[in-house]
Formats: C-alpha cells, sequence, structure tokens
C-alpha cells in the first residue's frame, strides 16, 4: 500500500504469522478491509494509522 499521508512511500505490511511483526486483514461483507495492529513507520514520514473499514484513522 502507498502511505496515506501523501509521502508517496510504499509500505509493506507482512501477513504471515511466522514471521514479526505481523498484520492481521479483516475483509468486512461490504468488501472493505480492516488492519490490525495500527501501522507505525518507524522510518521517514513516521506515520501512524489504523485502517478500518477501508478509512485511516489517524493516531
Ligand atoms: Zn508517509
Amino acid at each position: 500500500m502507498i502511505c496515506p499521508c501523501g509521502c508517496g512511500e510504499v509500505i509493506e505490511l507482512n501477513l504471515l504469522k511466522q514471521a514479526r511483526p505481523c498484520w492481521s486483514a479483516e475483509e468486512h461483507p461490504d468488501g472493505t478491509i480492516s488492519l490490525v495492529p495500527s501501522v507505525w513507520r518507524q522510518r521517514g514520514c513516521r506515520s501512524h494509522f489504523f485502517l478500518r473499514r477501508g478509512g485511516i484513522e489517524w493516531c
């Protein structure tokens, strides 16, 4: 996914349980997606946000 803050950087999220850190994505019946836990970039823009039902919630 592209960082939602507008910096244009690509964020890669690991969804494999065998590797850390790992995120889990939940798809809702309306086709939107939520991610847990939150995404917190340690480099670059240091954005911290949740992806909930396809929308961004900033921390
Ligand atoms: Zn950013």
